[in-house]
């Protein structure tokens, strides 16, 4: 890759690489074995000094199958709930009834919320990979297939909004992608509203553990500002869930292209990642060296610094369908909360600060009175 698949231009660096990743994070692996022969690519994140792009050179589409027992459900989780409907609060703030399209929607809980709000008409929801896992809300459809002009021409003539939430950064072009939505939403003059991670939080934090094979396009507010702008669309831009993601409300644009002109701040941001792996290897070195370090979190964040932090014991998740289970590549095995204290550990390490709180609670609530660290407070 020669050019910055958002802005074009050859102006960009290698942040860092890693030989062997595995191919997807939210995986159900049933056995050690098949947990330690999982399939792996390579990573190589590239930033754009121009845009501030952040993306993996060295992603490959076909490697990917999403079909293979994906399960990034976090549902479980009282504060992730929580986030899920502020979102939703967001699409409802808009007037009168809502006819929806949503691009990427997953199983469609999202969609499911908007509908038990009852002022969801119609949904109609786009994801190859969706399963049917859940009963869809009243109102909402999925077509398992990506979003293009073809299906857009399906699209009933009324659909008022247009959602894709944590789905840019799985798609490697994110030009054409965008520029199928913007074709929609400019010809209807309609709201579009994005969420995605935002790639100056993981910098600012160091944060390796965010690093990942499935999350190949990452964006900061400029670049996802940036992008938008080439296809006429003008963003907002939010920070929300603790500045890991941003909530972007983008519309049809007055006057074309107006690029974001706010300074590229991430330039000098994420030189401290090779510190802070460093540092984390040797607090589980120590912990692990007189009792048992376990990881509370069993998906993304987990399972990558499962992969790169040598002496995990476990990983703890609440999420039934991992337990007992192992995580990809590393065949790091995943417990409910009991079974992880009853093999005698000692440490727990919190892999997203968001939940903190709650698993300080529920840690409390089973009686453990060891030691807890929350991963980006050293960062
Ligand atoms: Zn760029």
């Amino acid at each position: 890759m020669t050019q910055c698949p958002v802005c074009l231009t050859a102006d960009f660096e290698t942040l860092l690489t890693r030989a062997r990743v595995p191919v997807l994070q939210n995986v159900i692996v049933a056995t050690e074995a098949e947990a330690r022969e999982f399939p792996v690519a390579r990573l190589r994140i590239c930033r754009c000094n121009h845009c501030s792009f952040v993306w993996n050179a060295d992603f490959d589409p076909d490697a990917i199958d999403y079909n293979l027992q994906y399960n990034n459900s976090v549902q479980a989780s009282g504060v992730y709930l929580a986030h899920q409907q502020a979102m939703a609060e967001k699409v409802l703030a808009l007037p009168g009834t809502l006819k929806c399209l949503e691009v990427g929607c997953g199983e469609g809980e999202f969609l499911n919320v908007l509908s038990r709000s009852g002022r969801l008409e119609k949904a109609i929801g786009f994801d190859p990979a969706h399963k049917g896992t859940y009963p869809l809300g009243e109102g909402v459809e999925v077509k398992r297939a990506y979003f293009d002009e073809a299906a857009a021409a399906t699209l009933p003539g009324d659909i008022n909004v247009v959602i894709s939430r944590h789905t840019i950064e799985h798609i490697p072009e994110p030009r054409p992608f965008i520029a199928a939505i913007a074709a929609y939403v400019t010809a209807r003059g309609l709201p579009l509203f994005l969420e995605t991670p935002d790639v100056s939080w993981i910098l600012r934090n160091n944060a390796f553990e965010d690093f990942f094979y499935e999350h190949c396009s990452l964006f900061s507010p400029r670049s996802i500002g940036y992008l938008l702008a080439e296809f006429g669309l003008d963003a907002e831009v939010e920070a929300v869930y603790g500045g890991q993601y941003m909530w972007i409300s983008a519309k049809p644009s007055a006057a074309r292209s107006r690029h974001p002109d706010a300074a590229n701040d991430d330039r000098d941001a994420g030189a401290g990642i090779t510190g802070a792996l460093a540092y984390w290897q040797d607090v589980v070195r120590r912990h692990g060296s007189s009792g048992k370090v376990a990881i509370w979190g069993g998906a993304s964040k987990g399972v990558t610094f499962a992969l790169l932090i040598d002496g995990v014991d476990c990983a703890i998740d609440l999420n039934r369908s991992k337990q007992n289970c192992f995580m990809p590549v590393s065949a790091v095995p995943i417990l409910p909360p009991e079974e992880a204290l009853a093999r005698g550990v000692n440490t727990i390490i919190v892999m997203n600060p968001n939940y903190a709180e709650e698993i300080r609670r529920q840690l409390d609530a089973l009686g453990y009175r060891d030691r807890l660290l929350v991963l980006q407070d050293a960062a």
